[in-house]
């Protein structure tokens, strides 16, 4: 059966815990989530009207786990990623809401490990159980930061890449590098090689991966030499990007706006067609958050 796209976009919102530190300030609870119904309700306290309610495909409250997310919302689109579709996994929201969290989690607690490291593990060992075929995974690591591209896995973190095109393989970066892996492990040094480079020359972290995109690309070939399967990560998103997935999801407009941005036109062969789509929508519970929290519910709510 064919889907359409808006059955390719899932969009599910991931509120985390109040933190020890704000309790101790005072600060209570505003987010309400019923995950049995898909509904997040977020009050005002300073003029105290009616809770506003948004539905989304999933909610995941505080209590939720990393499995939780990873079973329901994350495995069946690496299944369909090994079985030759685009995906993209992307994590949107205020900075200390838990993106990161999400996306590689405490990469030493095996219960509070992000879809990144949850999706390496289910790779390779379908990899493993697949006898008859061989297949091979690279990764490549970028930052889109002020619409420049930079190569986070490279030594000389002053260049800069361009994006080109061709007809037969669509948008890419040129020169980028990418890596073979051939276990969890290797990935994982990987990214945190990228981790390290991506920190160099912020002189404010926060400020900077605020306002940059981090992308993280998965692709798997099998042996025959056809790029065949594509999965990416990407850390933060942008008004360019809402604006493409409202667009497929609203399925009447025939201009998709791709070349708004730099994130967009990279990843437009992993939106729309035949490519699956979860953007995890991440805010804060408390009061001082209601305002950026508010925000972020519509942004997601229009990418539905
Ligand atoms: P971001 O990447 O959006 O800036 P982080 O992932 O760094 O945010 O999260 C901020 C803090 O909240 C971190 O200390 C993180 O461990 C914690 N945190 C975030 N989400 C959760 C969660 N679902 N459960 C427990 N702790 C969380």
């Amino acid at each position: 059966m064919l889907k359409s796209s808006s059955e390719c976009v899932k969009v599910v919102v991931r509120c985390r815990p109040i933190s020890e530190k704000e309790i101790s300030e005072g600060y209570e609870r505003v987010v309400d989530m019923f995950p049995e119904r898909g509904v997040v309700e977020i009050k005002n306290q300073k003029n105290g009207e009616v809770p506003k309610q948004f539905t989304f495909d999933a909610v995941y409250d505080w209590n939720s786990k990393q499995s939780d997310l990873y079973d329901e919302t994350f495995r069946p689109l690496i299944d369909s990623v090994l079985q030759g579709f685009n995906g993209t996994i992307f994590a949107y929201g205020q900075t200390g809401t838990g993106k990161t969290y999400t996306m590689e989690g405490v990469r030493s607690d095996p219960e509070r490990k992000g879809v990144i490291p949850n999706s390496f593990e289910h790779i390779f060992s379908h990899i493993a159980r697949s006898e008859n075929q061989e297949y091979l995974v690279r990764v490549s690591y970028l930052e889109i930061y002020q619409e420049e591209v930079r190569d986070l896995l490279v030594k000389d973190q002053t260049k800069r890449l361009e994006l080109k095109e061709k007809p037969d393989v669509g948008v890419y970066v040129k020169d980028l590098s990418s890596f073979v892996c051939k276990s969890v492990k290797e990935v994982e040094h990987v990214m945190t090689v990228g981790n390290q480079n991506r920190s160099i020359g912020a002189t404010n972290m926060n400020l900077h991966s605020s306002r940059s995109h981090a992308i993280f690309i998965i692709t798997i070939e099998h042996c025959e030499g056809e790029r065949q399967k594509e999965a990416i990560k990407i850390n933060l998103s942008l008004s360019a990007l809402g604006n493409v997935i409202s667009a497929l999801v609203d399925g009447k407009s025939s201009h998709i706006p791709y070349r708004d941005s730099k994130l967009t036109r990279l990843l437009q062969d992993s939106l729309g067609g035949n490519a699956k789509t979860v953007m995890v929508a991440n805010i804060g519970p408390a009061s001082y958050n209601y305002d950026e929290s508010l925000t972020t519910l519509r942004y997601a709510n229009r990418a539905k």
